[in-house]
């Protein structure tokens, strides 16, 4: 894989691949605790996850989503995901 098609890591600022991953979190707001999938990025270099901007917003929005989603009686946490 050549190396200098990739981007440059919001992480440690290196060319290399960016994979995201997914992790299940809980959260909680307005009082109601969810279970909801969260996206990171996995930086190989520094070994760490990151976040940017994008993604922390994206990430509560998931968390707000699974906990209407609770509220209205659906649980995310459980295997049937609608797509
Ligand atoms: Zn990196």
């Amino acid at each position: 894989m050549p190396e200098n098609n990739d981007p440059i890591c919001p992480c440690c600022m290196e060319r290399h691949e960016c994979r995201i991953v997914r992790e299940q979190e809980s959260g909680t707001w307005r009082g109601v605790s969810a279970v909801y999938e969260a996206e990171y990025f996995w930086c190989g270099l520094a070994e760490t996850y990151y976040v940017d901007e994008r993604l922390m917003e994206q990430n509560y929005n998931a968390m707000i989503q699974a906990v209407l989603e609770k509220e209205k009686g659906n649980d995310l946490s459980s295997p049937h995901k609608r797509e």
